[in-house]
This record gives structure tokens, sequence and C-alpha cells, in this order.
């Protein structure tokens, strides 16, 4: 396996601000990805994995047993519900759009981060009862079943019913999944009544966090839409967007940047890491912000 700094060595600055591990949808344990963040030169680690702290605490236990400087910074990914502020119809029943939204450096035993956690879990819970359903109709009770032992208890999400799907040759490729079945429009898409992005935001900020839009551009929203996201979400109280989700091109930085700085959002940077790709965990991000740029960990 290629050494860290051999494949991302201009990642000088060493953070990684939203990882997952088998606590939701990714494939190492909290353990394996802290072993591994470590043996990579991550100095700043948020394990950020879909609306759970299951994973972080596992982690930090696991971290308070190793003499290492690693910074383990509490997280969660909460999908969130966006409906635009000026009209702009984002579905066609009109019901609004799941985001992401990481929250950094929240106070894990925060109140306020519990019941968001709670909220966002029933959210979950109730959509995957009809999802379970429409799979049942369509006769592949398999793959609910594989599913759930993908998941082993943890967080159930789409990612593990892709798997099964592949796994059960229902598609050829992981992608198929989505484009096929479980992405927006599809026929197995079923609307999720995610609480409101000021519910989470207000959340995260009571927690003491900072709320992030996570990878802007997997929205695959026109510019005039992305902006209004943008400027809704620092209307509701979000404090960064993430700049660099992953390897992006200069192009995809160039946009956020100018975003940014327009709304005024410090940035994050993170991988989004889930599994290893061919053998390679790519975990950090190869470039650096622009300079331009406020970093989230200068407002923590
Ligand atoms: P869920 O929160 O259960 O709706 O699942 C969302 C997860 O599915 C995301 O966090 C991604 O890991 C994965 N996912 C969503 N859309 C896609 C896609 N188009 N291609 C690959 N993975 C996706
Ligand atoms: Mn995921
Ligand atoms: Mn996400
Ligand atoms: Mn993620």
């Amino acid at each position: 396996m290629p050494l860290q700094s051999e494949i991302f060595s201009k990642n000088t600055q060493g953070y990684d601000l939203h990882t997952h591990s088998t606590a939701s949808d990714g494939s190492l344990t909290p353990q394996e990805l802290i072993d591994t963040a470590i043996e990579y030169g991550i100095t700043h680690l948020a394990l950020s994995d879909h609306d759970t702290l299951k994973g972080f605490e596992i982690a930090h236990l696991h971290l308070q047993k190793l003499s290492s400087t690693l910074q383990l910074i509490p997280s969660v990914e909460f999908s969130s519900r966006w409906n635009a502020t000026n009209g702009i119809n984002l579905q066609d029943d009109g019901r609004g759009m799941t985001v992401h939204i990481v929250a950094l450096n929240i106070d894990p035993q925060s109140p306020y981060i519990k019941n968001l956690i709670t909220a966002t879990q029933f959210a979950r819970n109730e959509r995957n009862q009809r999802l379970k359903i429409k799979l049942e109709k369509k006769g592949w009770q398999d793959v609910i079943q594989l599913a759930e032992e993908l998941s082993a208890g943890a967080t159930l999400t789409r990612t593990h019913i892709a798997n099964a799907m592949l796994a059960l040759n229902k598609v050829s490729k992981y992608a198929q999944a989505f484009s096929r079945y479980l992405g927006s429009g599809k026929p197995l898409s079923v609307h999720t009544k995610w609480p409101s992005i000021k519910e989470t935001v207000n959340a995260i900020v009571q927690s003491e966090g900072i709320a992030v839009l996570a990878h802007p551009l997997h929205y695959q929203l026109s510019r005039k839409k992305l902006l209004q996201l943008c400027s809704d979400f620092k209307q509701v109280g979000g404090q960064a967007l993430e700049v660099i989700t992953g390897n992006p091109d200069k192009n995809a930085i160039e946009n956020l940047t100018g975003i940014a700085l327009r709304q005024n959002l410090a940035a994050s940077v993170g991988s989004d890491f889930h599994a290893p790709k061919n053998g390679t965990v790519y975990l950090g991000v190869p470039q650096v912000l622009p300079q331009a740029l406020t970093p989230v960990w200068e407002i923590w």
C-alpha cells in the first residue's frame, strides 16, 4: 500500500475534517481509522459518521490508549432538509432537498447535539421503513437482509443498500445502484423528513460546534441555486463551506473559494473517506486552502 505522504505530498496541514467508519457507512472500524490516520501523518482528524457519535466515542477511547499527538475532533455528518427561502422550486413536490452538514468540534455531551441525533435518526428510520417496503414490492427482500447484515447494527444507509445490490448482482457497478434506483427521482428514492437546515445549524451552534456545508458541488445545483443554498445556510447561522472535498480540480476550488469569500464563510477540508479504493486509503486532501480563506481551525 503506498504511503499517504507519497500520494498527498502537498498536504502540509495534515487536516482531514470529514471521514467515516463502520459506525455508519465506512469500511474501517473507528480503531482502524485512528491507526491509519496516525500512520499517514494526519494531525487533525474528524470522524464524522452519519447521524451518530458512536464511532467517535470508540475512536476517542482507542486514541487515549496510544501515545499519539493526533487531535480527534468530535464530529457528526447530519442529513438535513433545505427549503429555499426565495421560492426556488427544488423538487417537483416542493418538499425541499437533502443536504449534508458536518458538525465540527461540538461538545459531544451537549443535549442539543444528542437531541439532533435522535431527531435525525428518527427521520432516517422512518425513511428506511418506506424504502424497505419499496424493496419488498420489487421482490428484493434479499437486498434488505444483506444490507442489514452489512450495516451490522450501525446507522443503515443507502451505501449499505447499494453494496447489497451490487453483491446480489442487481446492478453491475456500485454507482448504478444510485443512477438507476436510489438516486433522487429514481424508482427507489424516498423523501426523508430530515430536520431543516435551521434546526440542524442551531443545534450545532448551541453545542459549541462549527456547522460546515458538506461537499457543495455534489448536489449538482445550477450556480443560481448553489448561491441560494450557501446564502440560506449563512442566514441560518452556518459558519463554513467544505471548499476541498476529496481531490477536487482547480476550478472546483476556485468556484467554492469565491462563494466562501462572498458569503463570508470559513473553509473546511475533508476526504469524505468511506473505504479504501484499489487498496489505497485516501485520507487527507492533496491541496492546501487558498490564502484568502479562513480555515475552520482558526475559528474553533
Ligand atoms: P443515506 O444517508 O442513507 O441517504 O445515504 C447517503 C450515502 O450514500 C452518502 O453518504 C454516500 O456515502 C452515499 N451516496 C449517496 N449518493 C451517492 C451516489 N450518487 N454515488 C455514490 N454514493 C452515494
Ligand atoms: Mn456516506
Ligand atoms: Mn455527505
Ligand atoms: Mn460524508
